[in-house]
């Protein structure tokens, strides 16, 4: 029967026939008895059933049999300072490009009010690199106007939320919400998201 095993003086690996006393290192020339080479048990059956490799391991040209648990050689892992500036890089771009959803609503309280609707004022936005603006002019007069905030990462967590509201809101004016979330936020922001709420008068 033949294995592989591994030379105790040079360490190569050579096919070790055990029906022998004695096995001689291809490699390195020296002589041992065969149950004093260490032998590769996974190789065995390997060996036994593949009579392709069986006669290759035969040659006396053969190289170096494979271990069943060779680890491949680990890839070069590429450097990581230029990856983290780049992603830095483009974290600042998409921050001052944010997505900007809103959501409209609101709940009327009694017959003599209705919910505020986007058609009831104009609004225009001002996005900075650590803040968000929102700017609304009434066109008519509103009781009360609240507005949502809530600025979230690509990976859609709440970073940064904040309500702010106002009352008694007079045609033609100017009314700024301002959501000043700072710089650390924005470098991982990647949507802000707010919410418009209010309350007109019918009467
Ligand atoms: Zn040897």
């Amino acid at each position: 029967m033949k294995n592989i095993g591994s030379c105790p003086n040079c360490h190569k690996d050579f096919v070790v026939d055990s029906s022998l006393s004695a096995q001689k290192c291809p490699y390195c020339g020296r002589s041992f008895k065969t149950d004093e080479i260490p032998l590769y048990k996974d190789s065995v059956k390997e060996v036994k059933t593949d009579g392709n490799n069986f006669n290759k391991y035969d040659n006396s040209d053969y190289t170096k049999p494979v271990k069943i648990d060779n680890v491949p050689p680990e890839t070069k892992k590429p450097s990581h300072g230029g990856i983290i500036t780049f992603i830095v890089i483009i974290l600042i771009i998409i921050s001052s490009c944010f997505i900007i959803k809103s959501i409209f609503g609101g709940l009327a309280l009694n017959l003599t009010e209705r919910n505020l609707t986007s058609s009831d004022y104009s609004k225009s936005e001002t996005q900075g690199l650590t803040s968000y603006k929102l700017t609304i002019v009434p066109k008519i007069s509103i009781k009360s106007i609240e507005v949502s905030a809530t600025v979230f990462n690509s990976s859609n967590q709440g970073l940064y939320s904040d309500s702010q509201s106002k009352t008694d809101l007079t045609k033609n004016f100017s009314y700024v919400f301002d959501f000043d979330f700072g710089f650390e936020v924005a470098l991982t922001a990647y949507s802000i998201e707010y919410t418009i709420t209010g309350v007109v008068n019918l009467i």
